[in-house]
């Protein structure tokens, strides 16, 4: 078929964006012909490494599960049918998305050749990638993705771009080449550092890349968004209304990319770009709010900001270091340390105490000791932080959950690693920041301004004293255990009984409309970031937030954790798709899942019993699908009766799936996960009267399927076999 299309007058856009479609058309369908006459096999299997979406792209757009060569010439009629013989914007628009379709083709190619992925480039973001990075943009830590095409005129600008985007915690894709320059290699030459941990991934060298963020996207949609595969309305609607990205084009535009701009546009997401480019005045309409000029590197930045509606926050505190969350996984290796605290060698605590508000002075921040500069360089000190703090709303409950904020306010700064909490932290300060003048003060100074500024509500005065003087320390090191221990046995007394309401959590809705988490004191929010208490501190914090109390009201199903007040919220907040809720049952009417969940329970009927399998694991589980597989059926905020999303501490919960009769279902679990929860799961175990529960159930080192499971079970007499029936 021949595409004769006239242009419309003036119109660069039109023009480059049906011509870099037409090509990269052109360039597909000679890929699959050159791949499938050099390969003998009859079937030519093709897709992505850890996904359980194929070519997430094209299964968003048509519901279709591309899984061979075979099946993509149907696709790249498809992809032809975008290229229209109209002279106007949409069908340039529509053109962008065909070039879209056709980059995905082209780059699941170079799937097929392991040889030809491209070393020191992400590619394709696998599904437990995606997932961490979508619950990271719910809850704000990452308010938006920037898309960088291009490389920026000379290295000095490209790390100034960064850092601003750094600094806005903006996670920054690196896509293309601009005049065979690299802005990942701009940055490379002025040594900054590159990862998931810095907020900057490469994905790919050339301008088709860039459907590694949009493929990144659609799964966000289908899975966070519970947007139906093949509704491209509902896709589009979602991208434009929910997605903060927008693409920053950097350097010449050729054809290809100005098509592959139009697919960005026609998602509704905005493209700034450094370099003119004409078009006509009928296109003007469209384009005024998607596609900006902007040559000031300084400005660009912040109007794809204001442009997309990017809510920032800046945290603007008085160190010689930076500071912002972009910094937080950064790792200080031994050869970068000036010095290290803690680390299990030495005493190193830290304590949040609430204080009598009379009682203390805001803003007081004293080391106690000696200071970074008089301490030994390239050694471990003692160190004691202990934060007082009143307020005429905090309670004793918010000590834990206030005190587990310090390790993320610390590690913001650049150059501050923390890990750990209480009397098991371990701190390491950078040479870089030492050399740059940051002092254990400057500590005392992140900590007082993040709590004032985070917790505004609870907070009123904060005074922050770190000890460094060795007799305080062991002075105050039986105090400080003394509190834990108290904190851990009221927490043991807590259960869902003796409260009187449960919260929600209505965090992911901004990705899965109908998710609802219902948090009670036994069963944490299923990311397992948020349990009862944080809740009910959250909602002191903030009542209009996002965790509300639920007053549980007329109790239908004590077995099961059914009540009349929890249904109702339920049915309301889910946009009136979840009618009823039963918080401990695997089977009837289970919790549903928005995509953030540590692990999965499933159903296994041959054994009568349950699977449970984590992120992190990415083997083979004895019912026949991995974590990402299933993953791809638990989320987006549907119930599915035998399947759910949980956190890890749920595992060892009374009432974890006590309808069902709990931890004795429970018949393979992989190794890792089983020691993650060792102890607490022992303790369990001790209490309904079967210590040696957690070597009755398998793992990936004993089997992966279903028969040798079965002959375990029996030689080990697992509890399982004598339970009635599951269904
Ligand atoms: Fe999302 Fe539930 Fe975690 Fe809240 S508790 S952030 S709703 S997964
Ligand atoms: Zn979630």
């Amino acid at each position: 078929m021949s595409l004769e299309l006239d242009r419309p007058s003036e119109c660069e856009v039109y023009d480059k964006a049906i011509e870099g479609a037409k090509i990269n058309l052109e360039i597909a369908t000679s890929l699959i012909k050159h791949i499938s006459s050099n390969k003998k096999q009859e079937v030519f299997s093709l897709g992505f490494p850890d996904t359980a979406f194929y070519l997430p792209l094209i299964n968003a757009l048509f519901n279709k599960d591309i899984k061979n060569i075979e099946q993509l010439p149907e696709v790249i009629d498809i992809a032809r049918s975008f290229i229209k013989a109209k002279e106007d914007l949409e069908s340039a628009l529509d053109s962008g998305i065909s070039s879209l379709i056709t980059s995905e083709i082209i780059e699941a190619m170079r799937y097929q050749d392991f040889s030809d992925t491209n070393p020191g480039w992400q590619g394709f973001i696998p599904d437990s990638v995606y997932r961490a990075l979508g619950f990271a943009l719910v809850d704000g830590r990452i308010p938006a993705i920037a898309v960088i095409l291009g490389s920026a005129s000379d290295p000095e600008s490209s790390v100034s771009l960064i850092r601003e985007l750094q600094t806005k915690n903006i996670l920054s894709l690196l896509v293309g080449e601009s005049k065979g320059i690299t802005f990942k290699s701009q940055l490379e030459e002025k040594r900054v550092s590159l990862g998931l941990d810095s907020y900057i991934v490469p994905l790919g060298p050339s301008a088709t890349s860039l459907i590694y963020a949009v493929n990144l996207i659609s799964r966000i949609a289908i899975s966070f968004g519970g947007v139906e595969k093949g509704n491209l309305h509902n896709l589009l609607h979602y991208i434009k209304g929910r997605v903060m990205a927008f693409v920053l084009c950097l350097g010449e535009l050729d054809p290809l990319k100005v098509s592959l701009l139009c697919g960005i546009m026609k998602l509704g997401l905005p493209v700034l770009t450094d370099h003119e480019i004409s078009y006509s005045k009928e296109c003007q309409d469209v384009l005024d709010n998607l596609l900006l000029v902007e040559k000031d590197y300084s400005k660009i930045i912040s109007r794809a900001i204001i442009q997309r509606g990017i809510k920032i926050k800046i945290d603007k505190i008085d160190i010689p270091v930076n500071y912002s969350a972009a910094f937080e996984g950064e790792r200080i290796r031994k050869e970068q340390m000036h010095l290290e605290f803690g680390a299990g060698k030495v005493v190193s605590f830290e304590l949040l105490r609430q204080k009598d508000i009379e009682k203390i002075k805001d803003g007081i921040i004293e080391v106690i000791g000696p200071e970074l500069h008089q301490l030994q360089e390239a050694k471990t000190h003692p160190l004691a932080i202990v934060v007082d703090i009143a307020g005429k709303k905090m309670q004793l409950d918010f000590e834990p959950v206030l005190e587990r904020q310090i390790h993320r306010f610390l590690n913001y700064a650049q150059g501050v690693f923390h890990l750990g909490q209480r009397d098991m932290n371990w701190i390491r300060i950078s040479k870089e920041a030492f050399g740059a003048g940051l002092r254990l003060k400057d500590l005392g100074k992140i900590l007082y301004a993040k709590f004032h500024n985070e917790y505004p509500a609870i907070v009123d005065k904060v005074a922050i004293f770190l000890y460094t003087d060795v007799e305080e320390i062991n002075r105050l090191l039986p105090q400080a255990r003394q509190t834990y221990r108290q904190r851990d046995e009221r927490l043991s007394l807590l259960n869902d009984e003796n409260v009187d309401r449960f919260y929600s959590c209505l965090l992911c809705t901004s990705f899965a409309p109908n998710h609802v988490c219902v948090i009670s004191p036994e069963r944490t929010g299923l990311c397992g970031a948020v349990s009862w208490l944080d809740a009910k501190a959250a909602y002191e914090v903030m009542p209009t937030g996002g965790n509300k109390p639920i007053e549980r009201g007329i109790c239908l199903d004590n077995e099961k954790g059914e009540w009349e007040g929890i249904n109702k919220f339920v049915y309301q907040n889910s946009n009136k798709t979840i009618e009823r809720l039963c918080i401990y049952s695997l089977l009837d009417s289970p919790m549903s899942a928005c995509g953030c969940f540590e692990a999965i329970v499933a159903i296994l009927p041959e054994a009568n019993g349950v699977i449970i399998v984590n992120r992190e694991y990415d083997g083979m589980t004895p019912i026949g699908m991995k974590f990402t597989t299933l993953a791809g059926t638990v989320g987006g905020g549907k119930q599915t009766p035998g399947f759910m999303g949980i956190a890890k501490r749920y595992i060892a919960s009374k009432r974890f799936i006590s309808a069902e009769g709990g931890i004795r279902r429970i018949v393979w679990m992989p190794k890792g996960l089983k020691e993650a929860i060792r102890e607490d799961f022992l303790k369990r175990a001790q209490e309904i009267g079967m210590p040696e529960l957690l070597d009755k159930i398998a793992d990936e080192t004993i089997c992966t399927e279903v028969n040798p499971l079965l002959e375990f079970l029996e030689k080990v007499r697992h509890p399982v076999l004598t339970l009635d029936p599951l269904l």
